[in-house]
């Protein structure tokens, strides 16, 4: 994603704190000890930037990583020293198997089929190459189920040439603790494991280091935890809010009693109000679906997003904010502390990982605290 280098001509600016990144990937490491923690980068770190945040996470002494294609993990590359692994999870493409050690990259198995094909790269390389293989446990989208596991292990020389790092599987329901599928599908990791060559496992998403160490395996893989996203609805958020989103006041204008504001005309005036334009609309991620509904913290008090969302602006009502404080080109909150990401989702029906993947290339970004 190309980030807009120009603070005073965007209009918005995303603030990315790596301290509290790092702080994240502490407290998931410590919670998954001795399990070693990965960090899930795909969609470029969850739209924080995966060459920042994983340079502050390699610092902070992550060796693991895992993006979803491998266009991801060919960016991420050169962001990272050689000594970190970077993990395919949609594994290679047809015929792509040359590029993964071209760009050391390593994949994750999802098939019968992309196991051939890693098998025989290596033999045409003629050295053993490491691999991830994933199976389904219940979630039925990526991997070897069952079944498939049977008929791989059935091909003669199955594994010849595969250095087989670990069997991984992906839970369902992990935010939900008490969900009973959450068992079900560790029981039905440990059978299928059980029927492979013995290696190291990995099962946990963030959701799922709270599950407790049953879930930990070897190695495991959290993303949105990383990004402060709450890792389960049941109990406060332990983690550290990371994102800050502040637009910027285009106008500011007087209503009277039945005037109305925006598209459609969705809202109306009960009595005389100050509508302050901010620069973020839907097109830098600030989901329609928050028209009306959404709000945002100005000058430290929260004041409600009047009518629709437009591509490129909202609307605030902020009669209770001094004129003074809200004039061109003053900032507003619209994530923070105390207002974030999970809060944002809420209202906008969806969930904390839509809407920071949604975070706009239009917004200057910066980064605090230590990038390496
Ligand atoms: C995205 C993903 C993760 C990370 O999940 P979070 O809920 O963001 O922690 C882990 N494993 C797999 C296979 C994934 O696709």
């Amino acid at each position: 994603m190309s980030a807009n280098p120009h603070k005073n001509r965007s209009g918005a600016i995303l603030t990315v704190d790596l301290d509290a990144i790092r702080a994240n990937y502490r407290l998931l490491r410590e919670r998954a000890a001795p399990a070693l923690c990965s960090a899930v980068m795909k969609s470029d770190a969850y739209g924080l930037g995966a060459a920042m945040v994983g340079g502050a996470l390699y610092a902070e002494g992550c060796r693991h990583f895992f993006v979803a294609h491998l266009d991801e993990g060919i960016a991420l590359r050169p962001h990272l020293a050689p000594d970190a692994a970077i993990y395919v999870l949609h594994g290679p493409p047809p015929a792509t198997e040359a590029e993964f050690t071209e760009h050391a990259l390593t994949p994750v198995l999802n098939s019968v089929p992309q196991a051939a094909g890693w098998r025989a790269h290596a033999g045409a390389l003629g050295r053993s190459l490491d691999a991830i293989v994933q199976v389904d446990s219940g979630m039925s989208r990526m991997g070897m189920e069952p079944a498939e596991v049977d008929a791989w292990l059935a091909e003669p020389g199955f594994l010849d040439g595969i250095r087989l790092l670990y069997v991984m599987s992906h839970l369902a329901c992990a935010d939900v603790p008490d969900n009973p599928m959450n068992a079900l599908q560790l029981a039905r990791f440990q059978a299928i494991r059980a029927r492979l060559p013995a290696c190291p496992a990995s099962l946990a998403n963030s959701s799922a280091i709270f599950l407790g160490a049953d879930y930990h395996f070897d190695l495991v893989r959290p993303g949105a935890a990383l990004y402060g996203i709450a890792p389960n609805s049941a109990s406060d958020n332990p983690m550290r809010p990371v994102v800050r989103l502040q637009g910027k006041v285009l106008q500011t204008r007087t209503i009277e009693r039945g005037d109305h504001v925006g598209y459609s005309l969705r809202y109306t005036a009960s009595e005389t109000r100050q509508v302050a334009t901010v620069s973020v609309g839907y097109a830098d991620g600030w989901l329609r679906s928050m028209s009306n509904i959404g709000v945002a913290i100005v000058d430290g008090v929260r004041v409600p997003q009047i009518g629709a969302i437009s591509m490129d602006s909202i609307t605030l009502d902020v009669s209770a904010i001094p004129s003074a404080r809200v004039q061109p080109g003053s900032l507003v909150d619209l994530i923070c502390a105390e207002h974030p990401v999970d809060a944002v989702a809420g209202l906008a029906n969806t969930i904390g990982y839509e809407v920071l993947t949604n975070l706009g290339s239009r917004y200057y970004r910066e980064y605090t605290g230590a990038a390496r």
